[in-house]
């Protein structure tokens, strides 16, 4: 957070190309794939081209940037340990991060966690706490743990080295695509955007980033439009896109670089899951379509283009697997007989 310590310092496209070299040797490039059915849907002569970060071993794009944390940490500074705050998959990141790097992980999560999510986090090895009504208090016991324990403090978003981590797929992005016209991003806290905005100002300048939110939680959309930081109320279902206020880090590398943040209705976002689901095969959690809803909802910003949408996560919850994506869609998006 960054009432918590000093503005932190933007990373550059070396720190991306040195985390590619550091992320080499415990993951793979995920694919990116193009799906005929999902050209259809965007209409407009699309192209779409799907990068399956849903495919990570965590499940989400985040374990770049938990990895590349880890691995530039001294010896010393591992051996004492690292502290996170987190409902989702930054903490499965962190803590499978960790584990890698033999470094012992606290997360902290608001008080009754989502029981998939805590133990998916033990698994991992790390120690959960619980405390807090909410992320702000769970962040402010973090921070005292941190102090009490000497063990660093990891932020979920202001924090150059997963920034420098989460850029490793727009490095891939454009190995795999260089003739990319454009890039859709799902926003929570901005570091993938940020990453991307990154990459494509230093390999792709052409390719124009945007960034979505969703409407019903817009803090880093309103923050970007504005020009300050802002916050807003978190009404969404989606829970990777749950951030009630702007980061200063990643509005800042964003305001430089981005072409536009849109927003997307979570009905849309849903539609977009089972698109996913139905024409690319593939899982995606909320935040994981979102980029894809953003697509569908505005689609003549991306006529006759390359579009590259990033597939974040497919770390779907158990009652968000029954409820959410298979409401009212029927073959071709007709609305389905709901007997
Ligand atoms: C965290 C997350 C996002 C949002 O990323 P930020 O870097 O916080 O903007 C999107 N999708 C998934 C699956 C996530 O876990």
């Amino acid at each position: 957070m960054a009432v918590l310590s000093p503005p932190a310092q933007a990373p550059t496209i070396t720190d991306a190309l040195r985390a590619r070299r550091l992320l080499a040797d415990h993951l793979p490039p995920t694919p990116m794939w193009s799906y005929p059915a999902l050209d259809a849907a965007a209409g407009h002569g699309t192209t779409v081209l799907v990068k399956h970060e849903n495919t990570q071993p965590t499940g989400a794009f985040k374990v770049r940037g938990g990895l590349t944390l880890l691995a530039g940490m001294d010896a010393a500074e591992r051996a004492r340990g690292i502290v996170g705050y987190s409902t989702g998959n930054h903490a499965q990141s962190l803590a499978y991060a960790a584990a890698r790097f033999g470094a012992p992980c606290v997360i902290v999560m608001p008080v009754e966690p989502n029981p998939a999510k805590a133990r998916a986090v033990r698994a991992l090895g790390a120690e959960l706490i619980e405390a807090g009504a909410d992320l702000g208090e769970a962040a402010a016991h973090a921070e005292r743990v941190a102090a009490e324990r000497g063990m660093r403090l990891v932020s979920a978003a202001d924090e150059p080295d997963l920034i420098a981590g989460v850029a490793t797929v727009y490095l891939e992005i454009f190995d795999q695509a260089p003739d990319l016209d454009a890039l859709i991003v799902p926003v929570g806290g901005g570091s993938g955007a940020a990453a991307a905005c990154l990459v494509a100002a230093a390999v792709a300048p052409r390719c124009r980033v945007y960034a979505v939110q969703s409407a019903a939680a817009p803090a880093a959309h309103d923050s970007w439009h504005a020009g300050r930081l802002l916050t807003r109320p978190i009404r969404t279902r989606v829970e990777g896109l749950a951030t009630g206020a702007g980061f200063d880090l990643t509005q800042r590398i964003m305001r430089d670089h981005l072409t536009d943040f849109l927003l997307v209705d979570d009905d849309t976002i849903a539609d977009a899951q089972w698109r996913l689901m139905r024409d690319a095969h593939t899982l995606a959690e909320g935040a994981g379509a979102t980029a894809l809803a953003g697509l569908l909802a505005h689609p003549t910003h991306f006529t006759a283009r390359r579009v590259a949408i990033v597939c974040t996560g497919a770390n779907a919850s158990e009652s968000e697997l029954r409820a959410t994506p298979w409401r009212g869609q029927g073959p071709e998006g007709t609305s389905a007989p709901t007997n």
